[in-house]
This record gives C-alpha cells, sequence and structure tokens, in this order.
C-alpha cells in the first residue's frame, strides 16, 4: 500500500503501472472544501485526474471514475438521468466548483476513451456509512451524528424539505465492482444509488430517534456555509441504466443504514474522542 497524493507524479506512476485495474477514487470532496478552499479542489480534482487518466491510457490499465451526482447541479430535471442537462450556479459561487471539476474528469474520460482507454464513469448519490468523514464535519450524515454524540442540536438548513437519496457503502461497493468487472458498461456514464429520496428533515428526525434523544435546530445556509454556497433543492437518479447494464439495485433501507453508520461512530466515539 501507498499513501500519497493523485498530484504526486513519479508516486502515481508506480501505481498506475503496477495495477490491474485502477479504481481512481481520489478527490477533494465535501461542501465545506468548495466553499472554504475551491483552489485546491479544482487543482486536486482536474490536475489529479488528468495525471491519474494520462497514465492509465499509457499503461492500457481499465479505470474506474467516480464521478458525482453534484454534476447534474441543480437541475430541476427529475429523476436525473445520465443524458440529461447540467444546471450549475454562477462560477462566483464556489459551491460549483466541485461539479465542474468532476464534469472535466468525465471529459477527459471520454476523450482518451475516443484514443482506446477503456473506462467506466460512476455518479454517485450520496454514499453514507461507517468511516464517512470525521466527526461532526463532511457530509451531512456525520455531521448530524457528531451534533448528536456531543450533544448540540442537529443543524437542519432552512426548512429541510431538500432532498438527497442516501446510498448505504454496501451497496455502493457492491455496484463498482459489478461495474468494473461488467463489459457492458465499458465506455458508460452510469448512476449508482437508490432513488429513494429521504428529506433532510426526514433524516434528522431518523438519527435523533435512533440515538434516542437530540434537538433539531433550523439555520440558514450563509451561517453554515457563508455567501460562496448555494443548495440543491433535490437530487434523485434515474437508476433504470445501471439496472439494465449490470443488474444493480441498491437495496438497503435508510434506518438499517443510518443504524449501522450510528453505531459504528458512536464505537469510534467512545474509544477514540470522549477520553481525550
Ligand atoms: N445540510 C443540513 N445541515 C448541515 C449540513 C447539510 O441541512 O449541517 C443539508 C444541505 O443543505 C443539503 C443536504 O444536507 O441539502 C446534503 O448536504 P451534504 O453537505 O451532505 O452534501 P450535498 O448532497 O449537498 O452535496
Amino acid at each position: 500500500m501507498y499513501r500519497g497524493s493523485i498530484t504526486d507524479k513519479d508516486l502515481i506512476d508506480k501505481v498506475v503501472w503496477e495495477c490491474d485495474l485502477c479504481y481512481h477514487f481520489a478527490a477533494l470532496v465535501g461542501v465545506q472544501h468548495y466553499v472554504a478552499n475551491p483552489h485546491d479542489v479544482i487543482d486536486v480534482n482536474v490536475n489529479g485526474t488528468m495525471l491519474v487518466m494520462n497514465l492509465a491510457y499509457k499503461y492500457e490499465k481499465k479505470m474506474v471514475f467516480a464521478s458525482t451526482s453534484e454534476v447534474y447541479g441543480r437541475s430541476l430535471d427529475i429523476p436525473f438521468s445520465e443524458d440529461g442537462d447540467r444546471v450549475l450556479g454562477p462560477t462566483k459561487i464556489d459551491r460549483w466548483c466541485y461539479s465542474t471539476s468532476k464534469a472535466i474528469g468525465e471529459h477527459y474520460a471520454f476523450a482518451l476513451a475516443q484514443k482506446g482507454l477503456r473506462m467506466v464513469i460512476l455518479r454517485f448519490f450520496n454514499v453514507y456509512g461507517p468511516r464517512l468523514d470525521s466527526i461532526e464535519s463532511g457530509r451531512v450524515a456525520s455531521i448530524f451524528i457528531g451534533q448528536l454524540l456531543r450533544n448540540k442540536p442537529l443543524t437542519v438548513i432552512g426548512d429541510g424539505a431538500q432532498t438527497r437519496c442516501y446510498t448505504y457503502i454496501d451497496d455502493a461497493i457492491r455496484g463498482i465492482i459489478m461495474a468494473a468487472e461488467n463489459p457492458a458498461a465499458e465506455g458508460e456514464v452510469l448512476n449508482l444509488g437508490t432513488d429513494v429520496e429521504t428529506s433532510v428533515m426526514e433524516l434528522a428526525r431518523l438519527l435523533v430517534g435512533l440515538y434516542g434523544k437530540g434537538e433539531i435546530v433550523s439555520i440558514t445556509h450563509e451561517e453554515m456555509y457563508g455567501l460562496s454556497y448555494e443548495d440543491i433543492p433535490r437530487r434523485v437518479p434515474d437508476v433504470s441504466k445501471a439496472k439494465k447494464l449490470l443488474g444493480f439495485e441498491a437495496t438497503t433501507p435508510i434506518h438499517e443504514g443510518m443504524k449501522k453508520t450510528l453505531d459504528w461512530f458512536i464505537r469510534y466515539f467512545e474509544s477514540h474522542e470522549k477520553h481525550v
């Protein structure tokens, strides 16, 4: 195993040359980074990705590229189908830099595929599970769980009516392997996730219920992320392509996946943070 950055040319050359199949999943992700550090998001996700893909092409390795449902932006064309339009806010709003950085990766993968790269692009929908980010940071599930464990109120942005389709990690991994191994997926872009929609308020209430206690407060998105943030009202995949090509369906119900995630974070908190 090697630890390092995808912007490290020598390391990535070695790693890609040695591998049989290249899962390119490294990226700078998380809304707090998009608004606080757009420079690094773009640098790592664009320059790092081009480096990895150029080497996969050079050494003739098949590549699975982790893209994102964020590429659809705030399109209202629900459910998002792979051929649907991307609808983003202005470039002055830093939130959209991640979407754009991943879309460049997709374009670049298609460009290299024209020259012979074997690849598949996966757009993930709010994947969650044990080890998701650190407590109280990252994505909404880890933020809410951290707040529960520290006896702080759960910060629901706005009225909490905005929705996401929370996809449990085990389902995502199953889909990734199916996509990597099935020749039918080669050269394709696929949504990977559940199409079961959950509002942020429902998620907050579910986690409070699973934990047995907890308060919920409403805050504005300016309070949470400042002025360079905009939200996405609904994000739902059209899952028919992954089902047809791979036979893939995400099956873990949200209460089951969130329970496993919460239990893991409780254990982590007990053994790492509580005693510090
Ligand atoms: N959200 C929230 N409270 C928080 C963090 C996030 O209500 O403390 C909401 C956010 O506005 C969004 C949803 O939860 O609608 C998912 O946010 P996340 O940062 O996980 O990623 P996104 O799906 O927006 O990329």
